[in-house]
């Protein structure tokens, strides 16, 4: 039963990075902003490689300082290592711009979603931990509020004119409306854990983001350093693969890693730290961002596979363009979901330059042999690889990749 009724301009579900951005950069706008987390933070996530583009938004929440104050461990570059074994030339981020945003971390995101939550709410968002959203409630096509039941107020109803679902891959409103489209080619999942004492680079290498593909190609596994000597390790490979007719989760991991010397090397001189967690939930999006009086951010929306470590990435910039669309709605008195979503097509067009280059690794794309094909895309590859992907002109790279499949066939 509800208890009581209260209203706000915007109410956000879930203070995740998506919740957390959208409700930032509202409430710097003097929008009057509720949001609302099932969780008490800290608490775990995975997703702990940021690539440089969330610098651009990070500025405009105000989290720069923080974060160069922070002991997340930097990060310069992205490495990647072949079945054989081959190591490729790391990709530095600084190379292509001489700019402090191509430095980014390696964070904990128990730390970090804590980080931007806390900084939400010193800029005037109204945050409720331990609020699980239960409802959304609509008149008629038009989302009109929430109900909640708080730890500390017991059942409320709250009022709004927009709604936003950053619950994450909970998908409140994907689930209501049957929103959810899979992606066939990317029906993957992981298992990971974490290690203490593990091989870290030293220098600017530090850092490093490692992918390395297991021997039979049949997986990659990600290599994050992280602050008090931790690494996050995992193993992605297709659902059918890694789940079906296997041991536990930990026999998985350590069959995987027979199969990936390069990561057995590193992990073997240091114990592990923790238990092994494991997902099976992949590749998804939305068939729409917006309806009338609401939209959705981050993997409320969609979610892309791992690989190039675009989550949180995805998560800052959806937040951010649904922010600006709804103050523009707010001041212009229109929260129709034309206006709520205006910025949908060219975020998804992003998403899927960064879907193409994952949808070719799979398929067995060399960064090394491209930029020896095409030197000139040697820029145009690190803008993807760093996020900067809501650009046009990027689409020449995946012409040239086209020329060169063919030209593969021929040999
Ligand atoms: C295996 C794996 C590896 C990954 N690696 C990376 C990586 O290296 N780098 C990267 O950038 N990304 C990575 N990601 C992706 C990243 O984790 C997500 O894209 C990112 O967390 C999305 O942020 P979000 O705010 O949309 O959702 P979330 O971070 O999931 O936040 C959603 C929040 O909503 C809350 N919530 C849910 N339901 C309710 C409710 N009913 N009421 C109130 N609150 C609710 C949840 O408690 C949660 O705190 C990885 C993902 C996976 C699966």
């Amino acid at each position: 039963m509800v208890k009581s009724t209260s209203s706000a301009n915007v109410v956000v579900i879930g203070g995740g990075p998506a919740g957390a951005t959208v409700a930032t950069l509202l409430a710097q706008q003097g929008v009057r902003v509720e949001l609302f987390e099932r969780e008490r933070f800290p608490r775990f996530h995975i997703g702990e490689s940021l690539i440089p583009e969330t610098y651009w938004v990070l500025k405009r929440l105000k989290m720069l300082d923080k974060m160069k104050a922070s002991h997340f461990v930097k990060k310069h570059s992205v490495q990647f290592v072949s079945a054989s074994g081959r190591e490729s030339t790391p990709f530095y981020f600084h190379d292509n711009k001489p700019h402090e945003c191509s430095q980014t971390w390696q964070v904990l995101r128990s730390e970090f979603d804590q980080m931007l939550l806390q900084n939400a709410s010193e800029q005037g968002v109204q945050v409720r931990q331990g609020a699980r959203v239960l409802d959304v409630l609509f008149e008629g096509d038009r989302a009109v509020g929430v109900d909640v039941v708080d730890e500390e107020c017991g059942n409320r109803r709250v009022l709004a004119d927009v709604v936003v679902d950053a619950s994450g891959q909970s998908s409140m409103i994907i689930n209501r409306f049957g929103l959810r489209v899979p992606d066939p080619l990317l029906n993957k999942g992981a298992i990971w854990t974490y290690f203490e004492g593990a091989y870290r680079d030293v220098g600017q290498d530090e850092g490093a983001t490692l992918v390395l593909q297991t021997q039979d190609r049949q997986g990659w596994f990600w290599y994050i350093p992280q602050h008090d000597n931790r690494i996050s390790v995992g193993v992605v490979g297709d659902f059918g693969y890694l789940f079906k007719n296997r041991g536990d989760h930990e026999t998985t991991f350590n069959e995987e890693l027979d199969r990936c010397p390069s990561v057995k090397k590193r992990v073997t001189i240091g114990r592990r730290a923790s238990r092994f967690y494991a997902t099976k939930d992949y590749t998804y999006r939305a068939s729409r961002a917006a309806g009338d009086g609401w939209v959705l951010v981050g993997d409320a929306f969609g979610f892309l596979d791992p690989l190039y470590s675009s989550g949180v990435l995805l998560a800052l910039k959806s937040g951010e363009l649904a922010a600006d669309s709804i103050v523009e709605g707010l001041a212009r008195g229109d929260t129709s979901r034309a206006q709520l979503g205006k910025w949908e097509e060219g975020y998804v067009r992003g998403m899927n330059r960064m879907r193409r280059l994952v949808c070719e690794y799979y398929d067995g794309f060399s960064f090394g042999r491209f930029v020896r094909r095409f030197p000139h895309h040697k820029g145009a590859v690190t803008d993807l690889l760093v996020g900067d992907l809501f650009k046009d002109e990027l689409d020449s790279v995946f012409d040239s990749i086209d020329i060169m499949r063919e030209e593969l066939k021929q040999v």
